[in-house]
């Protein structure tokens, strides 16, 4: 059983996020032992629990009130709040910190041979993504049409599976796009990790600790400028 009078904070299980992530809270003095399968990871020296998830389930693990903060990134919180206001799901949370690690963008990519002048060029094509709501909002705003191909994983090497015209990812150096002889062509949201509470006002004490934290984060993230 979960004991709701400790801070809930949702955190990446494993991957881009989870290292910075660790790092930020153990730099607030916030003490935990991990168990590499575990859900739960209770701290030893606050009322904090941490819980370790795949990413794509924090923003609704807010939303939904089930945990108290998250840390996500940016691009996985704007497509799901776009994915529950068109479902009529709740999509509200507060948020409290751009936390300045996670760095990406989500952008378009077509092949080298393809010919490309504008997102004009797009109109009708298939675009692979994971993001479809972004990539909606983008190309409903320039007027343009396209068949979508939604997938979780493995996003650039749609086109040369045939399975898509172009791609629509997260980039950051660019590698993996060249690896898979794609180029970049408009970037269309910028995204890093962000610290969310949820909606509903917590208990004061539990307020209290959220104000802390948040104070040593602004002052741990203050000395490494
Ligand atoms: P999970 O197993 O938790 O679902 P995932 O494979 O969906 O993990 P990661 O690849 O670990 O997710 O990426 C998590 C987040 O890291 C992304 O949503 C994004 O905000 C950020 N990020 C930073 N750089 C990159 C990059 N080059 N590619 C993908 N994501 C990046
Ligand atoms: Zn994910």
């Amino acid at each position: 059983m979960l004991d709701n009078s400790r801070l809930r904070i949702a955190i990446q299980k494993s991957g881009r996020l989870s290292e910075k992530t660790y790092a930020l809270l153990a730099s607030c003095g916030v003490k935990f032992n991990i168990h590499d399968q575990r859900l739960i990871a209770h701290s030893t020296n606050q009322p904090i629990d941490v819980l370790r998830v795949r990413d794509d389930d924090i923003p609704g693990l807010i939303m939904d009130g089930v945990c108290d903060l998250g840390v996500i990134g940016e691009n996985v919180l704007e497509e799901e709040t776009m994915m529950r206001e068109r479902a009529g799901e709740p999509s509200e949370f507060k948020s409290l910190k751009q936390l300045g690690f996670g760095g990406c963008r989500l952008s378009l990519a077509v092949p080298n041979e393809m010919s490309y002048n504008g997102p004009k060029d797009l109109d009708g094509l298939r675009i692979a993504t994971s993001y479809p709501e972004l990539l909606r909002r983008y190309l409903n705003e320039q007027g343009v049409k396209f068949q979508p191909c939604m997938l979780t994983g493995s996003v650039e090497v749609a086109p040369r599976a045939g399975l898509a015209d172009a791609i629509c990812d997260l980039v950051s150096t660019g590698a993996t796009l060249e690896a898979n002889g794609l180029r970049e062509t408009d970037v269309i949201f910028r995204s890093q990790a962000r610290l969310i509470q949820r909606k509903d006002p917590l208990e004061p004490a539990k307020q209290e600790l959220v104000d802390k934290l948040l104070t040593r984060i602004g002052a741990v993230m203050q000395a490494k400028e």
